[in-house]
């Protein structure tokens, strides 16, 4: 394991360092740090999370040369959030050093930042767009930049920075050093590469060394209409600190937001047609703690870094890979343990495997939380909330009335028992998906039997067959139910709740390397 000393950087940085509570540099600043002082170009590859700002930071500041008072570092951000978060990383770094720095973007006067350039700053951090203006007004000049940083490369790629960037790259001196950090590698970033690098070193953290394990990574199989009172069960059920639940439009966090506000949870909603002035509002709210959830579409989220999200929920699963490790990674930072739940309908199941197979992580299937566990925790608030009733000097005498007659048939305590279970456990109903009504199936009471079109044909055997089913619509082998293989086909049973998801993972699929129909059995024909 090395140490931040072992780099030989000047004391003014290493105290820095030490003052922030940086005790030994991530896997990504370990190989970074020493290629980029050695004036290296550089491509760093590794998840958000992973202290990418201090791989680039570091070297960066300890190469200004305090003599010069010209720009001799700029460092392209997709976001103002995020300039404002890198700037305040790098001065914090440079504490002792005293290095200036200045984050630039759009949405400020520019009088303002003109006069902040004029009095010497060494580092800028910046939006492409905000930059090129500067560039092209003179007011920000670069014959004496060393080094660029392309942060977040993938986001800015994303957001349509690409010509931006190019413009501001063609305004820097010809033997400037090139870093290019990104979470995700996907080809208009490679071709960057190609197109402006030197010989890139191309950094990349291997599975093992990316902050995944710090994540426990879990999901939860619902029916599309069943997918709120699930996210409120484990709401109910989990200690959740700060969480930011993933919608796929903007339409989808106005809803769920509101859903969640109407249920007493402290939420709030960020999407893109909000205006600047609201979303400060709601990133501040959710900061200083006043709300815990944080409904977001995957734009909004960006550039978010609140240093205790303790959970990460995707409500719609994300429709690719990369963004699945992006929004994960809001959650585990710096060393801390998070929850990243995926809640996966059955049409979604697919899109689960593929992620599980692009990232190489497993995602646990869980069961929802039972009225039981959930009582566990919030035994407590319900008892807190009777009381209250009692103590208040709320009208009572509807209900009392109601009592008085229950009596003549039940005991009070009955009663009292069976009310509290109308007001508690609402979100245990089990809810029915009408386009997974497979009809009479000829099971067993509670079961769902399908036919398979293979049989001993294809030596298929029961422990197979009941293993691919389990691995490939994420239940127990012992959820499945009786097995019958004949020559030609077969016939599985497996419980109603679990059969849409079966259904789905099966009715086209391969088991053992042979192509595989599944599909509602119709009921046997009694002889
Ligand atoms: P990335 O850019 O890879 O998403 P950041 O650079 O934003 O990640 O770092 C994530 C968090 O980890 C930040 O809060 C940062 O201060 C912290 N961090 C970075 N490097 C270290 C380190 N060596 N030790 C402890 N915490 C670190
Ligand atoms: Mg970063």
């Amino acid at each position: 394991m090395m140490r931040f000393d072992d780099f030989q950087l000047s004391d003014a940085l290493l105290t820095g360092i030490k003052e922030i509570g940086f005790e030994e540099p991530s896997p990504i600043q370990e190989k970074c740090i020493p290629a980029v002082l050695r004036g290296e170009d550089v491509i760093g590859q590794a998840q958000t999370g992973t202290g990418k700002t201090a791989a680039f930071g570091i070297p960066v500041l300890e190469s200004v040369d305090m003599e010069l008072r010209d720009v001799q570092a700029l460092i392209l951000t997709p976001t103002r959030e995020l300039a404002i978060q890198v700037s305040e990383e790098l001065s914090r770094i440079s504490r002792f050093k005293k290095v200036r720095t200045l984050p630039i973007y759009g949405g400020q006067p520019m009088g303002r930042q003109i006069k902040a350039l004029q009095q010497g700053v060494q580092v800028v951090i910046g939006t492409p767009g905000r930059l090129l203006d500067h560039l092209r007004r003179g007011t920000l000049k670069m014959h004496n930049v060393n080094t660029v940083v392309l942060d977040e490369a993938d986001e800015m790629l994303d957001m349509g920075f690409i010509e931006d960037i190019e413009q501001v790259l063609s305004y820097s001196p010809e033997q400037r050093q090139l870093l290019l950090f990104s979470a995700t590698m996907p080809p208009a970033i490679r071709q960057l590469a190609t197109k402006y690098m030197r010989k890139p070193r191309y950094i990349t953290m291997n599975r093992g060394e990316v902050h995944v394990p710090q994540i426990n990574q879990i999901y939860y199989r619902v029916l599309e209409n069943s997918k709120l009172d699930a996210l409120c069960r484990f709401l109910d059920s989990e200690e959740v600190d700060l969480a930011i639940i993933f919608c796929r439009t903007k339409k989808g966090v106005d809803e769920l937001a509101e859903a969640l506000a109407a249920r007493g949870y402290l939420s709030g909603g960020l999407h893109g047609d909000l205006q600047q002035e609201q979303r400060d509002r709601v990133m501040g709210s959710f900061r200083n703690g006043d709300l815990e959830l944080l409904v977001a579409t995957d734009v909004a989220a960006r550039g978010i870094d609140v240093g205790s999200v303790s959970h990460v929920i995707n409500f719609d699963i994300p429709q690719d890979v990369e963004s699945y490790v992006h929004r994960i990674g809001r959650t585990g930072r710096a060393g801390r343990a998070g929850v990243a739940l995926t809640l996966v309908t059955p049409r979604e199941l697919k899109q689960l495997r593929l992620i599980e197979k692009e990232t190489g992580a497993r995602l646990q299937p869980r069961e929802l939380p039972s009225l039981e566990e959930i009582a566990a925790k919030q035994q407590k608030s319900w008892m807190t909330q009777i009381e209250g009733v009692i103590q208040s000097d709320a009208d009572l005498k509807l209900f009392e009335d109601m009592i008085t007659q229950l009596k003549e048939q039940f005991s009070e305590n009955k009663i009292a028992a069976a009310a509290l279970y109308v007001a508690f456990s609402e979100r245990f109903t089990r809810s029915q998906d009408q386009s997974y009504n497979f009809g009479e199936t000829g099971a067993a009471p509670g079961m769902v039997r399908f036919f398979i079109n293979v049989g001993r044909n294809t030596n298929m055997r029961p422990q197979e067959l009941s293993k691919a089913i389990s691995e490939q619509a994420g239940i127990t082998t012992r959820q499945v139910g009786k097995i019958n293989i004949y020559d030609r086909f077969s016939f599985v049973e497996v419980p109603e709740e679990v059969a849409p998801f079966v259904y789905e993972a099966l009715r086209q699929s391969r088991i053992n390397g042979a192509r595989v129909n599944l599909e509602p059995a119709r009921p046997r024909v009694r002889s």
